[in-house]
C-alpha cells in the first residue's frame, strides 16, 4: 500500500505527483470534465464537483501521466476502488459490476 490515508476530497484537488504545476493541473482537470461530461466514466453515474474525480487510467505509480488521453472523470467510489491498478487490471477484477 502507499500510505494512502488522504480523505476522497483532498485526493479530488490534490494535484499529481509528477510535479505538474496545480494550475496546469486544474486546466486540465476542466478540459477532461468538458470532454467527459459530468459522470463517471466507468460506471456512468453523474458527479459533479466536488463529487468528481479525475482518475488516471493508467496510474501515475504505474507510470501513467497526467494528459488528456490518461485522464477521466470518475465518481469518487470507483476511483476509490480502482485505486493504483491499471483499466484491464481492474476490468478483469470485475469490479465494475460492484457499480451501484
Ligand atoms: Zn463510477
Amino acid at each position: 500500500m502507499s500510505g494512502d490515508k488522504k480523505p476522497w476530497w483532498a485526493k479530488c484537488w490534490v494535484r499529481p505527483a509528477d510535479g505538474l504545476p496545480s494550475y496546469e493541473w486544474q486546466q486540465l482537470r476542466k478540459r477532461v470534465i468538458a470532454r467527459d461530461g459530468e459522470q463517471c466514466t466507468y460506471c456512468g453515474t453523474p458527479c459533479s464537483p466536488p463529487f468528481l474525480h479525475i482518475d488516471h487510467r493508467f496510474p501515475l505509480s504505474r507510470g501513467g501521466k497526467s494528459v488528456m488521453e490518461n485522464l477521466c472523470v470518475a465518481c469518487p467510489s470507483c476511483n476509490g476502488r480502482k485505486g493504483n491498478l491499471t483499466p484491464d487490471e481492474w476490468l478483469n477484477k470485475g469490479v465494475q459490476n460492484a457499480a451501484h
